[in-house]
């Protein structure tokens, strides 16, 4: 009989963002997969005795292919994602892949949530998500380019609080001085603008600025961008969005 197949996000880093229901997935597991980073940021402990496949970025497919045959050959299976799996992660990847393959009904998928890192930015950042905000990853890996652009600059009209995942990479290194140049079209030089990178692992940064003041420069490849909307404003530091409580009841 084929083992359970769970794809589970680890949160930004920390184990106490760790979701006790991730964990138990964990603990039970007979086999883990990830992205050897990502391996890298769970306890070794409760790794120990398990069957390990771990490879670099780039081979989500080898890694996808790897725990359905765990799973077929009746280990109870973990795939990890860092963050929540459904956010830019593994478990489209693995639905699609047991679609493809005819297996839905052989393998009893779960996924489990994890916290993103957009909602691990926001709460370091302040309270920047409080009103409508788009999530657009700047990766052009499996995304063109001019489509990428043109989420930023509708995100920008549509006045969202927009969260930019992978903002650069070594080949990327321009595109998020171009997302930043098509909200300052629209958004003043004051408008926040908060980076956050390695968010609730050791070398965590945290830097608030604005569109007029930001530099990006100051992201890379572990960095999550929060722009803030019209309405965001630099509040003792923090990115505050406010909601509009204060003009109907204040
Ligand atoms: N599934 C993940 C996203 C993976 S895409 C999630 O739900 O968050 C990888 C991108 O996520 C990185 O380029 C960075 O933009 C962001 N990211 C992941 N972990 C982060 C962290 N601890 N701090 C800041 N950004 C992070």
């Amino acid at each position: 009989m084929p083992g359970r197949l769970t794809v589970i996000g680890l949160g930004p880093g920390s184990a106490a963002l760790l979701a006790p229901m991730a964990l138990a997935s964990l603990t039970r597991a007979g086999a883990v997969v990830g992205y050897d980073r990502y391996l890298a940021l769970v306890d070794p402990a409760l790794l120990q005795g398990k069957t390990l496949f771990s490879s670099p970025m780039k081979k989500e497919m080898e890694r996808t292919a790897k725990a359905v045959e765990f799973a077929l050959a009746g280990l109870d299976t973990v795939v990890v994602s860092s963050g929540d799996s459904g956010i830019y992660g593994m478990a489209g990847l693995v639905l699609e892949f047991l679609e493809r393959e005819g297996l839905l009904d052989k393998i009893e998928l779960e996924v489990v949530p994890g916290i993103p890192a957009l909602c691990a930015a926001a709460a370091l950042l302040g309270a920047p998500l409080m009103h409508d905000f788009a999530s657009i990853s700047l990766s052009d890996l499996l995304t063109p380019l001019p489509t990428i652009m043109k989420r930023v600059r509708c995100a920008v009209e549509g006045d969202f609080v927009i969260v930019l995942y992978n903002p650069k990479s070594r080949k990327r290194d321009s595109y998020l001085g171009q997302a930043l140049a098509i909200a300052a079209e629209h958004r003043g030089p004051d408008t926040p603008v908060g980076f956050v990178r390695n968010a609730y692992r050791p070398d965590q940064d945290v830097r608030v600025a604005t569109l007029g003041t930001c530099d990006p420069e100051w992201a890379d490849m572990l960095t999550t961008v929060v722009i803030g909307n019209s309405a965001s404003r630099l509040a003792g530091g923090k990115i505050l969005t406010p909601r509009g409580y204060f003009e109907k009841y204040g």
